[in-house]
């Protein structure tokens, strides 16, 4: 056990350790770095531990591939996790410093572009939760997703030096590096024994290093393991590299996260960067599986490998290589351990964010991987075609018109295909990917996303977490399921003030950051109205900009108007190439400009847009938010994970019905969500018909047409040219997302918020229903259900047990 006395002696021994100085002459910096290694220093022997029990006891070990993980800051994470954080806390204080202070000096690295990274970094504490052997897989980028800065309301990018003060979480394990190679040239040679080998030559190898951060389970002494790979120079090939340019081809590899988020983007380096980390991980967990001395015919049973979108589909050929090239195995035999061993996890429906690349590219870039991909190609046709004819085969071909395509090749290389809400699933199966569905009925499944609790309600709500505590006892926190129980007190009246205090506390400390960051002066006691996201199109932060215009409107008609004060609050980053979301960010600072300096308005609204939105801002916002905006196009959101997070803080959701907003629309009912809009049906009907006319909805409401005027009349100084860019976008070019279409359902829900919003008591019983709700979106559950029914993993028995108990489906 850890007492304060004893950690504030190993504390101030890091500190003069490490600096060679006393307590009061270090920066919080230091303090931060010093902390994470006492953090580092008490869970290693756990961390050693757990590796040498996978190792010994021969489990299965799950490896999760993903392009991004968007960690947040870890430092109260891993103390939560360790069960030190109040006794830490303590310490601190006790030491006369400011723990808050150090936390913050934690740089929050933005190593993930939004939910995709952000699912991927709750899996990894869910999965050590759960005591399960599971690994991390990716890359570790020197820079993250660019900083945002607001200049004139226009975004602007900044690069994100993530590593600037060092990393305390990582350790670099140069001893495990392997070989990646790209290019030259590859032929097929017998090697004497009747089998065919390639011969590589003018191959351009690079090194991969991993770095190692250990991924600290909830109050269960497992520690997993996250591994992100860097490119280096091979020591042995540093003369090759005479010039500053040839060593930057090398360096760029794992220079920097690329900032598109579902856009597809055609460059090579970004198919660089994707061979570079599945083919050192395979490597690695080849390595791993041929040092326990295992037949092959055992691999699937001991070793799964999932593939977080298509980013790291080459794991299907870089395995296959593997096993025909190196350990020389026949095609059957690889092939059948390659399909048994991975799944893969679909994302998206947009068909611009499939992942395709050109075959010269590949070829030119990987000869022997796009050998590999030829062959199974051909093999898939082979035997499909008699089976399905060749319309339907020719459709699921991996290699067309002159493309790879990604999906194709994860779907048909893997043994599992899994959509990430139960409408994104059925859209999967019934269209997207219909053809596939066809084949193999049996690989598709969903796994509805979910999120960790720790992180999102623990830390981030740390009053709201004691609340619940106090009212049901601790056995949620192992066993979300549990916290249904807290519905109990929905008709409770100390209950209830006692969660709307903690509301306006956390609504509070937003305000504070606003005034201290950006100089407006937000209500408390107003509607917090919040969307944030990754700025884009099909997500409607427009939809959401022309009601606040709408209202802005209303109120300048007539001041005498009574309406809830409301403070609309933005988050969103755009992808730095995707002009049409940039221009929505300007459009809605300009609107904020107006809005928060017209006295006509005063506290009636304000419109607050931070700047570079994150997991740490993500932290702030979530528990201080009354409505969570979840506005997207039925049937464009898979899933959607901060509709989850927001409904655990008991915010009320605004709804369309899309991804998992339709769950969470069944767990609440539909008098406790605020439901407007098109459905999926209906979108496919109007989209059937094709007689959508925007002009003609706009024409048909005046209040619409009020409102898209202001976008071009001079209404919102500064916006001449985005202005009539969305102008036409929504009418011109007939509203690809139907913005318009839903505008007048948007604005009714909206106005129900509003009445509803007067009704103290009503508004908080539904807050509380909806925290009380929100437990089958655990990510804990999600987890039990990948390992149960795609990886065939085991956690800890007794986790397992008590999970298995509360696993009710949704
Ligand atoms: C949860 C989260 C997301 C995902 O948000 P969606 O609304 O589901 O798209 C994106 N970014 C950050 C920082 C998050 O924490």
């Amino acid at each position: 056990m850890l007492t304060t006395t004893k950690f504030k002696e190993e504390f101030e021994k890091i500190i003069e350790g490490l600096y060679a100085s006393n307590l009061e002459d270090t920066s919080s910096i230091q303090q931060y770095t010093a902390l994470g290694n006492f953090i580092k220093s008490y869970s290693s022997d756990n961390w050693n531990k757990t590796n040498q029990l996978y190792l010994e006891e021969q489990v299965k070990q799950v490896y999760y591939f993903s392009m991004e993980f968007l960690p947040g800051r870890m430092l109260k994470s891993n103390l939560l996790n360790l069960g030190i954080l109040t006794t830490v806390r303590e310490g601190i204080a006790e030491m006369g410093l400011d723990f808050e202070a150090i936390v913050k000096s934690e740089v929050d690295p933005a190593l993930g572009n939004g939910g995709l990274g952000r699912l991927a970094s709750c899996f990894m504490d869910s999965i050590a939760s759960l005591g399960i052997p599971g690994n991390g897989t990716g890359i570790r980028y020197r820079y993250g997703l660019f900083q945002q800065k607001f200049v004139d309301g226009y975004q602007v990018e900044l690069p994100e030096n993530w590593l600037r003060n060092g990393n305390v979480w990582e350790v670099r394990k140069e001893n495990k590096a392997v070989m990646v190679r790209y290019g030259g040239e590859v032929y097929l040679k017998e090697d004497g024994e009747n089998k065919l080998r390639p011969i590589y030559s003018n191959t351009q190898n690079i090194l991969a290093v991993p770095y190692d951060t250990g991924m600290v389970g909830y109050e269960n002494n497992v520690v997993n393991n996250l591994r992100l790979w860097s490119a280096e120079i091979p020591p042995e090939e540093e003369i090759r590299y005479k010039t500053i340019a040839e060593r930057e081809v090398v360096n760029q590899i794992t220079e920097v996260l690329y900032p598109d988020d579902s856009n597809y983007e055609g460059q090579l380096l970004r198919l660089r960067q994707e061979y570079f980390f599945t083919s050192a991980g395979i490597q690695s967990i080849v390595r791993f599986f041929k040092k326990q001395g295992q037949p092959w015919s055992d691999f699937p049973n001991k070793i799964a490998i999932h593939v977080n979108d298509t980013h790291p589909a080459l794991c299907v050929p870089e395995l296959m290589r593997i096993l025909l090239d190196e350990e020389g195995h026949s095609w059957e035999n690889a092939w059948d351990i390659t399909k048994k061993s991975i799944s893969y996890t679909n994302h998206t429906i947009m068909q611009e964010a499939m992942e395709k690349w050109p075959v010269d590219m590949v070829r030119e870039l990987l000869p022997r991987i796009y050998q590999i991909i030829e062959a199974i190609n051909q093999r898939h046709l082979d035997r499909k075609i008699s089976l399905y004819g060749e319309e339907l085969t020719y459709r699921t071909t991996i290699i067309s018109e002159g493309y790879v395509k990604m999906a194709h090749l994860a779907i048909i290389g893997s043994h599992s295909v899994n959509g990430v809400a139960q409408l994104h699933t059925d859209i999967l199966k019934e269209e997207t990917l219909h053809d596939f569905y066809k084949m193999y009925p049996s690989k598709f499944n969903n796994k509805t996303n979910g999120i960790t609790q720790r992180r999102w309600l623990h830390l981030a709500n740390e009053k709201l977490t004691q609340l619940i505590d106090d009212k049901i006892d601790q056995e949620w926190k192992v066993n979300p399921a549990e916290l249904r129980q807290f519905k109990a007190y929905s008709k409770d009246s100390e209950t209830l003030n006692q969660l709307s205090d903690i509301k306006l506390e956390n609504k509070k400390r937003f305000a504070v950051y606003v005034k201290e960051k950006y100089g407006i002066e937000i209500d408390p006691t107003a509607l917090f109205d919040v969307q944030i996201k990754r700025l884009h199109a099909y997500k409607r932060q427009l939809l959401n900009a022309l009601h606040i215009l709408d209202r802005y409107l209303k109120i300048k008609e007539d001041s005498t108007l009574e309406l809830q004060p409301r403070v609309f609050i933005f988050g969103a980053k755009a992808a730095p190439s995707y002009i049409y979301a940039k221009q929505i960010i300007k459009f809605i600072n300009a609107l904020a400009h107006l809005v928060n300096n017209d006295p006509d308005i005063g506290n009636k609204m304000k419109v607050v847009f931070v700047e570079n939105y994150g997991v740490s801002l993500a932290e702030l916002i979530i528990p201080a938010a009354d409505i969570s905006e979840q506005i997207s196009l039925a049937g464009k959101e898979a899933s959607g994970t901060s509709n989850m997070k927001l409904m655990l803080n008991g915010a009320l959701t605004m709804a369309t019905l899309d991804g998992a907003n339709i769950e969470i629309k069944d767990l609440v009912g539909e008098d406790n969500i605020f439901l407007f809009g098109l459905t999926n049906d209906e979108v496919n009907q109007i989209n059937r018909e094709g007689n959508y006319s925007s002009i003609a909805v706009m024409e048909a409401n005046p209040r619409l047409k009020r409102v898209l005027n202001c976008l071009i009349n001079g209404t919102i100084p500064g916006i001449e040219e985005e202005g009539r860019v969305i102008y036409d976008s929504l009418t011109l070019f007939n509203d690809e997302y139907y913005v318009l279409q839903d505008f007048a359902s948007f604005v009714a829900a909206q106005e129900r918020a509003d009445t509803l919003y007067q009704n103290k008591l009503a508004w908080n019983q539904k807050a509380l229903i909806n925290i009380a709700s929100s437990g089958p979106f655990s990510a804990d559950f999600t987890i039990m259900r990948y390992a149960d029914e795609i990886w065939n993993v085991k956690g800890k028995a007794e986790k397992h047990a008590s999970f298995l108990k509360g696993n009710q489906p949704i």
